[in-house]
């Protein structure tokens, strides 16, 4: 994505306050580890393993793969962030949005490639599940990933 250097830097300092009152919001303090993290977090983005965000945070940040790790599950405990299992050798985790960011993925077995589905096909399918279920009233929640091959990786 293209953005000129004034909205980057407009872009940025709204993500810092945003990035800041979702800590507060959840009871953190805010330090430098834990905006560094967050910060690369958003609705939009891809998940990411704790390997991955170690990568992506810059060295001047000072975080280890360690605190990463510490950090995440922390998120995780609080609802800042879920897991996701993509079949992968790591955990991969995205920030937990409301329920209109509701969407599912598509995760290539050539590449590695993930692509998000924001049209979710499994509402149909939830509330089979609801009126075949012997013991629940209801279903409330799901959560249903999608493997395959991407089109470029199809091809060879
Ligand atoms: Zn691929
Ligand atoms: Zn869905």
């Amino acid at each position: 994505m293209k953005k000129t250097k004034n909205t980057t830097t407009t872009t940025n300092r709204n993500k810092k306050a945003e990035v800041e009152a979702l800590l507060r919001g959840n009871g953190f303090k805010v330090t430098g580890p834990r905006t560094a993290i967050l910060s690369l977090f958003s609705e939009k983005c891809a998940p990411m393993s704790a390997e991955q965000i170690f990568k992506k945070l810059s060295p001047d940040t000072g975080v280890d793969l360690v605190t990463v790790y510490r950090t995440m599950a922390s998120f995780e405990e609080k609802g800042i962030m879920k897991r996701i299992d993509l079949h992968k050798d790591a955990v991969y985790f995205e920030i937990n949005g409301d329920d209109t960011h509701h969407h599912h993925h598509i995760v290539c077995n050539g590449c590695g490639k993930i692509e998000k589905m924001e049209k979710c096909p499994a509402e149909p399918l939830a509330r089979t599940a609801a009126s075949h279920s012997a013991h629940f009233a209801e279903v409330t929640a799901h959560s249903l990933e999608f493997f395959g091959m991407c089109k470029s990786c199809a091809k060879h």
